[in-house]
């Protein structure tokens, strides 16, 4: 069992690593073939992860913020069926997109797994982002409360399911198309209600106007962001805020900051604090944020055997899995220490570690304005920033950077979409600290 799990852990690392070369390699052509391939690339891998077979085919669209989307479904995807019973079978994934009046990406993901047995099943998800502000849109960006009510009476009727079934069970598989808005019932989803899938359809002028959609869209998109927790208006100027050592008492506060602003941050987790806070680690990851490695009780890896730093490790990585699916390789040593032997040993395992470029040297003072300042005083363009989330003036701090650094033009992003960003394909053993 151990070892399985272990296997699990190397070959989510080789899918992570594919899926970021595709976009590396894909990257070039993105300037010239946006126009003739309006949603991007299509990418296909077929791979063996330990039992499971992955044929995967799936696109590339080139937006940040939706490419995201997709590779945490598959990611997840991957990893839950790794994890569940045997791990063996084959995964299929095939998708479906459209560019809807040359604004919207209207994007599903079908998946079918096939078990030993011959036993299927299958899930799908949906995504539809506008293409101007590289914005995903949910329903609720879209209607007001009362449209949001008459559409919820439509399908009701339509489908003979009652109304309030469906604040429980959201209609969030749903998709721009031609003439219309298709909303998709999964039998799954309304087992026994369902027997079979249904799909509701929406025609364009019954509720929704799509010219003064877009017009609203273009014009005032910040009135209808705030019920969508993956807003990511792209920018030039990008930075990761990084917090260590919790999750803690103060970190579901962090998260609802990070949320109203569509914000996202890494968190570099103590693998001993997981257990006791797991729905915080998991609202992280449904947030977008990136979980990465603290090690489990917070050693100076310097100062310990090689069978410990392992050790502290692999049970950090297991524990993050164990609530998200994936642990990952990325890793902050506690204290930045680091030295040869710790970075050889880092290599043989396919770890590597993050750094930092600015450090205001929160932990020590305690002081929200200090933290604040020091912050302000250094900040730019590609830093990875040091911060702490179990210090309550570290997240006070926080409260105030997040909606500045917004204002003064900076994409608040992930330390992998930062590396990415650089065109950095982590390698093990390896230090980053900021973007180059
Ligand atoms: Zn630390």
């Amino acid at each position: 069992m151990k070892i399985l799990k272990r296997n699990g852990v190397v070959c989510l690392l080789v899918v992570t690593l594919l899926i970021a070369n595709f976009s590396l390699l894909w990257a070039d052509e993105l300037s010239m073939d946006k126009a003739q391939q309006p949603y991007g690339d299509d990418v296909h891998f077929e791979v063996f992860l330990g039992r499971l077979f992955v044929k995967a085919s799936y696109p590339q669209t080139h937006y940040v913020v939706l490419d995201n989307a997709i590779s945490q479904w598959l990611r997840d995807l991957i990893a839950r069926h790794q994890m569940a019973d045997s791990g063996a079978g084959t995964l299929t994934v095939d998708y479906d997109a459209k560019l809807i009046a040359e604004k919207f990406i209207a994007l599903k993901l079908f998946a079918e797994y096939k078990d030993e047995t011959g036993e299927t099943t299958n899930g799908q998800v949906a995504f539809n982002m506008f293409v101007e502000k590289e914005k995903m849109l949910c329903l609720n960006d879209i209607f007001s409360d009362e449209q949001m009510v008459e559409l919820k009476s439509k399908v009701a009727l339509a489908s003979g399911i009652e109304a309030r079934y469906f604040d429980t069970n959201p209609l969030d598989n749903w998709n721009f198309d031609e003439t219309g808005l298709i909303v998709d019932l999964l039998a799954e989803d309304y087992s026994p209600l369902l027997t079979e899938d249904f799909q509701f359809f929406l025609p364009y002028g019954a509720l929704l106007d799509m010219p003064s959609l877009i017009d609203r869209l273009s014009q005032h998109p910040s009135t209808y962001a705030a019920t969508s927790d993956i807003v990511n208006l792209k920018s030039d100027k990008k930075i990761a805020l990084t917090f260590d050592d919790g999750p803690g008492p103060y970190t579901e506060r962090l998260l609802n900051i990070l949320q109203k602003h569509g914000a996202r941050a890494t968190f570099f987790v103590v693998g001993q604090r997981v257990a006791g806070r797991k729905e915080t680690v998991a609202r992280m990851a449904n947030e977008y944020h990136e979980v990465a490695n603290h090690t489990w009780n917070h050693p100076a890896l310097t100062r310990i055997s090689n069978a410990r730093v392992e050790s502290q490790l692999k049970s950090t990585s297991d524990a993050i899995q164990a609530v998200i699916g994936s642990g990952g390789a990325m890793t902050r040593a506690p204290y930045g220490a680091l030295n040869n032997r710790v970075k050889a040993l880092a290599y043989q395992l396919g770890y590597y570690f993050i750094s930092w470029s600015i450090d205001p040297k929160d932990w020590q003072t305690r002081n929200a304005n200090k933290t604040y300042n020091r912050v302000m005083n250094h900040v730019g363009d590609g830093q990875i920033i040091l911060l702490h989330d179990i210090h309550y003036q570290s997240v006070d701090a926080a409260e105030r950077l997040i909606p500045k650094l917004i204002e003064m033009g900076y994409e608040l992003v992930t330390v992998s979409e930062l590396l990415k960003d650089g065109g950095i394909v982590p390698q093990g053993g390896q230090v980053y600290r900021k973007r180059p």
